[in-house]
């Protein structure tokens, strides 16, 4: 059986823990892939200090020169592309055209990030003296934390990792639990790259444990976490008594608004992209349409009978398009919610349960599910599911869409399908998330472009994109004085 290890001081060691957990196939729960073991805390300990003592010699490398192994990571990335598909699809379920996606994403982030590290400049400035001037710089913080779902377990890390190197950080790196076949092939990837030890560190284990640890570490100057709302705020609630740096990549509930001039066809296509893609475990799935009226019947009429087209399958079969929950407790919080919109009056269009026929019975395979009539109090409409789950909200013109579409503690992403230019543009002024979309789906992104969102989904400087390295540095800044005299005047 296959053992996960740990990747500490450039060495792959094995936990002595002997507190262990299966990382199961989830299209067919008899596939063990290997097995976790959940690190202590005194090897998370190790693993920080393993990045403390590499920081200086890291940090003093040259960033073109950090950059070009980041590059040379892109590279091996891309040869490794068929082989890390494969092992994402086995431990998280999407399909295969999904991780080829992803993978994709993480080649493209990881090309941008290298390319960024000849570009770490400062600016220079003008002073109110003569024969004086002043210039910054951007530093690395020195340890940062880096703790990444399961959702998106290649991308997410590369994400992180590649501009936090390039910055001149060291990392101590904290899977989720539920995917480390794909986090220590990413560790493999960056040791055959050139990383030298103590630069990357890899611990395996739980969140409350392992996690905890490395947040609380003195040394960790920086945490990059991506996972639920509860785990970030408690985790930004300690990292704040010391100071530390925090960015959090929360919970999504993300609209989209259906007006009744738009191509609808497009509309429906796109809302059951955003809804089941991914099978809805992405922060930018649509779980919600917010529909006027007068179009809403036939909205709902064809998104139901595109739901019910669906394929569902395990993730290597060509013929899937929607995989399965990447695990027991997930499917469970999925069935639950499915069971509250009932409660609560919504009315179920289709789905509504687990998903059963030929080759579903060994896995966590769930129906696509849409409810319809929800209103903006229903706990389906506020809280994120994290499943293959959408809900139709009917509203009567343009203003109570705003008011619905904005009712909501997150503000990841949204849509808007329309093609009158006024309403486009009061709805991008108007709609409160940090990334919106006009006549497509919800979900995607690229390498180039910053990714986050506002209210309680995101805290901190954006992700990626030409703000990608925001996080990852403080800006020094250097008074220079030429005269050779005592200053005069500017005395303040
Ligand atoms: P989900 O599993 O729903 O994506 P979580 O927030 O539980 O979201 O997990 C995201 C990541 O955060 C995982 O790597 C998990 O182990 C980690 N984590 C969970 N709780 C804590 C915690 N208290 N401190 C630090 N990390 C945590």
């Amino acid at each position: 059986m296959n053992v996960y290890r740990n990747y500490i001081n450039g060495q792959w060691l094995e936990s002595a823990s002997d507190q262990t957990a299966p990382n199961i196939n989830p299209a067919n729960i008899k596939d063990i892939i290997g097995t976790i073991k959940l690190s202590t805390r005194e090897e998370a300990r190790t693993a920080v200090e393993a990045a403390y003592n590499a920081f200086k010699g890291w940090r003093n490398t040259p960033a073109p020169t950090r950059g070009r192994i980041v590059a040379r990571f892109a590279r091996l990335l891309e040869d490794d592309k068929a082989n890390l598909a494969q092992i994402l699809t086995r431990e998280e379920g999407k399909t295969l055209a999904e991780s080829g996606g992803e993978l994709s994403r993480s080649i493209n982030v990881a090309e941008f990030c290298a390319g960024e590290s000849r570009r770490l400049n400062g600016e220079t400035i003008q002073s109110e003296l003569p024969a004086n001037f002043a210039y910054t710089i951007k530093e690395p913080h020195g340890v940062v934390a880096i703790i990444t779902p399961w959702n998106f377990p290649v991308a997410i890390p590369v994400w992180k990792i590649a501009p936090a190197l390039v910055a001149g950080n060291t990392v101590a790196f904290k899977p989720a639990e539920a995917t480390p076949a794909t986090a220590v092939r990413i560790c493999e990837l960056f040791e055959e790259a050139g990383l030298p030890p103590g630069v990357l560190n890899l611990i395996l284990g739980a969140g409350a444990e392992v996690g905890d640890e490395i947040v609380n570490h003195p040394a960790v100057r920086a945490i990059s976490f991506t996972g639920s709302t509860a785990a970030g705020i408690k985790l930004y609630e300690q990292a704040a008594r010391r100071g530390a740096r925090v960015q959090c990549e929360m919970g999504g509930k993300n609209p989209v608004v259906v007006l009744e001039d738009c191509d609808l066809d497009l509309a429906i296509e796109s809302t059951a992209q955003g809804a089941f893609g991914s099978t809805g475990q992405r922060c930018t799935a649509t779980s919600r349409a917010v529909v006027i009226d007068k179009v809403a019947d036939e909205f709902v009429s064809k998104i139901v009978a595109r739901a019910q087209k669906m394929r569902i399958g395990a993730g290597d079969d060509a013929n899937t398009e929607m995989g399965p929950i990447v695990d027991e407790k997930q499917f469970k919080n999925v069935l639950k919610y499915i069971d509250i919109g009932r409660e609560d009056g919504a009315e179920l269009l289709t789905g509504g349960g687990r998903a059963t026929g030929e080759n579903l019975e060994d896995g966590y395979f769930v129906e696509p599910t849409i409810f319809d009539r929800v209103t903006p109090d229903m706990r389906i409409a506020q809280e994120e599911i994290f499943g293959p789950v959408l809900s139709i909200l009917r509203v009567k013109d343009f203003d109570e869409a705003m008011t619905v579409a904005n009712d909501s503690e997150y503000g990841l992403t949204s849509s808007i399908f329309t093609n009158d230019p006024n309403l486009i543009f009061r709805f991008v002024q108007e709609i409160e998330t940090g990334m919106t979309h006009i006549n497509s789906p919800t979900t995607g992104g690229e390498a180039h472009i910053p990714f986050g969102g506002v209210k309680m989904t995101g805290i901190g400087a954006r992700e990626q994109g030409s703000t990608a390295l925001d996080f990852y540095t403080e800006l020094k800044v250097v008074y220079v004085d030429y005269t050779g005299r005592k200053r005069e005047g500017n005395l303040y």
